[in-house]
């Protein structure tokens, strides 16, 4: 498939925008740029430019172009503008682990989204920042409490020290539950044949 044809309006249905939501210094960005390969990031920076990253992955033979969008710092004053939340297939609402008001603003942030999109969009729940435990204030139960109240998935991570990979199935769990949901057929139909990035692009269409 060429660069061109995936990025065609006929194709437009295999874009999926995803953002990540949630207070400020919860790890939304380094989240990002483990998966897009950019490695994590000790150094507490607002994000400045935006933009969103792109993953490239393939399903069943089906590239689909990920579009993970990052808030700008504009969460610090819960700014965001609704244009933000439109189109967006899968939100993932990001906590963080050692800091309980990054959790109790939660329900806030699906409030925003609900009201703006509905409530028909895949939901993740992201409890970041799991390497330190040892300064837990809120509890998995808790997060895992609050996903199924949502009718959500959840997943515990810790973007510093785990391997990307984790955040990674995570997301293709979500993509595939809203590709099937998209096109009501069982999500096991579905086997993953490869993965790349969009920086791959050019060499994995090489010798085709
Ligand atoms: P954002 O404001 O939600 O985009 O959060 P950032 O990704 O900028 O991260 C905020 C701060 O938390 C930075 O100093 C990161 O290095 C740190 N951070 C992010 N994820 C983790 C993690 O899993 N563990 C630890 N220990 N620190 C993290
Ligand atoms: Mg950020």
């Amino acid at each position: 498939m060429s660069q061109s044809s995936i990025d065609s309006e006929e194709n437009l249905d295999y874009h999926i925008k995803v953002i990540l939501l949630g207070n400020a210094g919860v790890g939304k960005t380094n989240l990002i740029n483990i998966t897009i390969g950019q490695g994590f990031n000790e150094a507490e920076k607002t994000t400045t430019a935006s933009s969103f990253s792109v993953k490239k992955i393939i399903l069943n033979n089906q590239e689909y172009r990920i579009n993970l969008w990052d808030t700008i710092g504009q969460e610090q004053f819960r700014q965001l503008t609704k244009i933000f939340f439109n189109n967006s297939k899968i939100v993932l609402f990001v906590y963080d682990i050692t800091r309980k008001a990054s959790f109790d603003s939660l329900p806030s942030w699906i409030k925003d989204v609900n009201e703006q999109i509905g409530n028909d969009y895949i939901k993740g729940i992201v409890a970041n920042k799991s390497d330190l435990y040892y300064n837990e204030e809120v509890k998995t139960e808790e997060g895992q409490e609050l996903t199924k109240k949502i009718g959500g998935k959840f997943l515990l991570i810790s973007a510093k020290h785990d391997d990307p990979k984790k955040f990674e199935d995570f997301l293709v769990e979500l993509i595939m539950e809203y590709i099937s949901k998209k096109k009501r057929v069982d999500s096991r139909n579905f086997s993953i044949t490869k993965r790349k990035t969009l920086e791959n692009t050019d060499k994995a269409n090489c010798c085709k």
